[in-house]
């Protein structure tokens, strides 16, 4: 018998026609869905159907799925078989509620909802209160008894569907209502009583026709299929793609569309709405964790508009329905084996819930709740390794506040919504966050104020150190966005007004403006969280013997190494040399080297430098006994040690005329080139330029840099080889095991390489034959350009070991400049021409190419080829990944990424080993 294969979401009609099934209804205890089936019905409403199988009090509805708004995405439209599927759900629906939509003396009323696989808090649109009209609304006011709710309903219906489906600011329906608070002279939305809102319901159609120029439509059915389109456009505001693309969603997943059946938390005093946590999300306790506002709806909780209540005064309020909300989340927690996000309303006494998902959290929290867990029996270890993200790791490092070193004075207190510290100036707007923020070396720090933060501030707190809201709880916006970017948030300062229009912060009185620098601290004084939290250990424990990439640190000075080993770095992948000639004490014998005219003076000036750079190499092997330490040589282009060709051309015009004060800030400046007194600088800062200019380059990058420094000043080389042996061989001597790995940067051609490691061979004999030992040592290269991977079979003859250089790797195989990228990579990324940032992430179909070709062809010469990758991608999660997957040796990464290096490298083995899907929560 011939089967046929059905695609999820794909059912079999009839005999012999396949048609897609668009629509999933929910309700009456059982779904045509279940909780499975993410990819088709959204997190959200694969929720629902997985809730109302279980027997869960759900509000009835129907999930459009996914694919529909794929082909609304590709065809500007939704096909007429789903609006026919629809329309059959919206029937169903109907004779279950024995309700019509927006019909007769008990209307229905919806909410139009988006969800998509992994969730996105806020970025795409809701519609509520969807079934109301001129008529419907005074069915619904006396039907409840309260026509005040039944006006403001239908007030809320018409903004978020005029905002939302036509497009119409949301300013447009706040002038109206604020004119009408002032009209009645009234401070708060609940003192506008009926006949107001009535009055606002008139002014708000008005501003529809005015900005939409068409009618808010009166046909329920109109509603709904406007809302649904919107809903599916959604997908693609700017905001939600923004959100995708920070947290690596695909862009082809679309959305489904959740249309339920409408419950009211603002039908009085029994009623309420709220979020909650089956465990503590910021720090990961085992704790019923929840916030809730009696007599509002939904968004006040979650956009932070009121600031609410904890959920354990709702056991004061209504003990049964607290008692009854506990208990299903305890077994939403046990079915679902996370820790669980909820959503709940409270309608005149009876509890309904109308989400559950996997909670975001913090890495802190994701340890300890997925530690509980496996003590628990509710998970494995294996999988508890999935549950924490490696970038979450960084919260275990967060920087605090250092209250020892600095008087800090409190200004105002609110919630730790997400830990860390952080230090910036002030800025009220996500658009001013991202123009003061800057790039790369002109980064600049800054603090996102705000009353609260919306889905259209992501943007900002993306770009921000840290975010300060006035208003909301441990569930709102900003929190939830916050943990789930590990950056510092404290919400809900209630001390703190925040006037977003005039740019002014008032604390007790005090006002502060617009770049005014300020702090935060979201300490966590119960447990404080470090890189040897014995939790953590506990997980890494757990996850470590899946490890075959070692894990390297990117190290310069020994400070930087000690930290790198007590974060479990396996040695230096990368100690760049040049770092250590910019000391105070050694950049004038480094440009001395460098102004020489002749390889005599040179030689000089490298005499000097030689201690120096020993005494680092001393300290550094110390640091790593027992490890392999890469040293490279020298890389960048000298004029990167000596003054800018403007400055000098800008100090020689002025210097004639220049005032006493003046001349002798030029002699401090250029003291170290020789100009000891004002007398000096006539002479010397022409020769400087001179020099300068020699050094002049138009494209540095490709220039006069990597090994081609050291072919062309073999000395240079030399007395680095120099220092490296002598300080090996001295801590040798001292019982120190030390493994240097001498590195060739920016290598091309055999040819190069042979040369260099010629000169480092020689210079290693000439020592241990000096110093009576000998001490086992590499020579390798950089793999940094196109040339060096295609030849890289030709290169291993003379390289014992390489390492992808893949920040220049990236630039050369892209032709981007990495320090100009940031012109245009916003405009590639929303265009969606790149993905990602190919510096941040390893692209693995070209750079990725290249690393991998390069490996196998090294391989082939040399078998037993070390082969590494010390660029920053060696930190970087998925890079990570690409990295095991094509068989490096280790990736090596700064200090501050070692942890998540190592459980990145473990996740990508653990999925390998255990042949499971990655299931990190998203
Ligand atoms: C690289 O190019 O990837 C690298 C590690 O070297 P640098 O960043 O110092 O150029
Ligand atoms: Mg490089």
């Amino acid at each position: 018998m011939a089967t046929t294969l059905v695609e999820p979401g794909v059912q079999e009609v009839g005999k012999s026609k396949t048609s897609t099934k668009y629509v999933y209804s929910f309700g009456g205890g059982k779904a045509d869905g279940n909780g499975k089936m993410k990819d088709v019905l959204g997190g959200k409403g694969a929720g629902l159907a997985e809730m109302t199988n279980a027997g869960l009090p759900v509000p009835p509805g129907f999930t459009i799925q996914t694919e529909a708004c794929r082909e609304y995405m590709r065809q500007g439209g939704v096909s007429e078989e789903v609006d026919r599927q629809m329309d059959a759900a919206l029937a169903r629906l109907e004779s279950l509620q024995g309700q019509k939509l927006g019909k007769g003396d008990n209307p229905l009323l919806v909410s139009v909802r988006s969800g998509a696989k992994f969730s996105m808090p806020g970025m795409m649109d809701t519609i509520l209160n969807l079934g109301l009209n001129d008529e419907s609304v005074e069915a619904l006011g006396k039907k409840s008894n309260n026509p005040r709710f039944a006006y403001d309903s239908y007030r809320r219906l018409i903004q978020m569907f005029g905002n939302v489906v036509l497009d119409i600011e949301k300013h447009a329906f706040d002038e109206v209502f604020d004119g009408k608070k002032k009209q009645r002279k009234v401070k708060l939305d609940t003192e506008l009583d009926a006949k107001a809102l009535k009055e606002v319901i008139a002014e708000y159609k008005k501003v529809v026709k005015r900005e939409a120029k068409r009618d808010f439509p009166q046909d329920p059915h109109e509603q709904l299929v406007m809302a649904r389109d919107a809903v599916f456009r959604s997908w693609q505001n700017e905001r939600a793609k923004h959100y995708r693309r920070i947290n690596n969603i695909d862009d082809m997943l679309g959305t489904a569309v959740n249309v339920q059946a409408m419950v009211f938390g603002n039908l009085g005093e029994t009623s309420g709405t709220g979020v909650g946590f089956t465990r503590n999300p910021a720090i990961g306790t085992k704790e019923f964790y929840g916030e809730f506002l009696m007599n509002a709806q939904g968004e006040d909780v979650v956009a932070g508009i009121r600031t609410p209540v904890h959920i354990s005064e709702l056991e004061k309020v209504m003990p049964d329905v607290y008692r009854q909300l506990h208990e299903i989340t305890t077994r939403l927690e046990q079915h679902y084996r996370d820790m669980q996000d909820f959503e709940f309303t409270i309608q005149e006494g009876k509890l309904y819930m109308l989400q559950t998902r996997n909670g975001k959290r913090t890495g802190i929290a994701a340890v300890r709740v997925a530690i509980q867990m496996v003590e628990e029996g509710l998970i494995t270890k294996e999988e508890a390794i999935f549950r924490v993200e490696p970038n979450q790791l960084y919260d275990f490092l967060v920087p605090r506040l250092d209250e020892k070193k600095t008087k800090v004075e409190v200004l105002a207190t609110g919630l730790p919504a997400s830990p860390g510290a952080a230090v910036g100036q002030i800025v009220f707007t996500a658009d001013e966050a991202v123009e003061k923020a800057g790039h790369g070396a002109k980064k600049n720090p800054v603090i996102l104020v705000r009353a609260e933060t919306t889905p259209e501030d992501i943007h900002g707190m993306e770009v921000a150190a840290g975010i300060l809201t006035s208003r909301g709880g441990m569930t709102s916006h900003a929190a939830v966005v916050t943990r789930g970017m590990g950056k510092c948030c404290v919400a809900g300062a209630g001390d703190i007004h925040v006037d977003e229009k005039a740019r002014v912060m008032t604390v007790k009185g005090e006002k502060f403006r617009e770049g005014d620098w300020i702090s935060l601290d979201g300490k966590l004084d119960a447990i404080p969280p470090k890189a040897d939290d014995p939790e953590l250990l506990k997980l890494m424990g757990w996850a470590e013997p899946f490890r075959k990439l070692r894990v390297r640190a990117n190290a310069d000075i020994p400070r930087d190494a000690i930290q790198a080993r007590a974060f479990g770095a396996e040695g230096i992948g990368l100690c760049r040399t040049e770092h250590m000639f910019f000391a105070e004490d050694r950049i004038p014998h480094m440009q001395a080297m460098i102004l020489a005219n002749n390889e005599k003076d040179r030689r000089q000036a490298l005499k000097k430098l030689l201690p120096m750079q020993r005494s680092d190499f001393i300290g550094v092997f110390k640091a790593m006994d027992g490890f392999a330490v890469t040293i490279r040589l020298l890389d960048p282009p000298l004029h990167e040690f000596l003054p800018r060709r403007e400055d000098l051309m800008v100090d020689i015009a002025v210097l004639p005329n220049a005032a006493a004060k003046e001349k002798k800030a030029m002699v401090e400046k250029y003291g170290r080139f020789g100009a000891k007194g004002a007398g000096d600088l006539k002479k010397v800062l022409p020769t400087l330029l001179r020099r300068v200019e020699e050094l002049h380059e138009f494209n540095p990058m490709l220039g006069h840099r990597g090994c081609r420094l050291g072919i062309t000043y073999p000395e240079i080389s030399e007395m680095q080889a120099r220092a490296i042996f002598e300080a090996a061989v001295a801590v040798a001597k001292d019982g120190v095991k030390v493994h240097p790995e001498v590195m060739i940067p920016l290598t091309a051609t055999l040819k190069e390489m042979a040369n260099q490691a010629a000169i480092v061979h020689r210079v290693a004999n000439e020592v241990f034959k000096e110093k009576q030992r000998k001490v086992d040592y590499m020579v390798g290269t950089m793999i940094e350009l196109p040339r060096a991977a295609l030849v890289a079979d030709e290169i291993a003859k003379e390289a014992q070991f390489f390492s992808f250089g893949t920040n220049d790797l990236t630039q050369t195989t892209f032709g981007f400049s990495r320090d100009d990228i940031n012109k245009i990579l916003p405009t590639y990324l929303a265009e969606g021409i790149l993905k990602q940032d190919p510096f941040a992430v390893l692209d693995r179909e070209g750079v990725g190419q290249l690393v991998k070709m390069a490996t196998e062809r090294g391989r082939k010469t040399r078998p037993e080829l070390k082969v590494g990758i010390c660029g920053e991608h060696g930190g970087e999660p998925s890079s990570v990944e690409f990295c095991h997957q094509v068989g490096l040796n280790y990736v090596s990464c700064s200090p501050f990424r070692v942890l998540t290096a190592r459980l990145a490298a473990a996740q990508a083995a653990a999925i390998d080993k255990l042949g499971v899907e990655g299931g990190r929560t998203k």
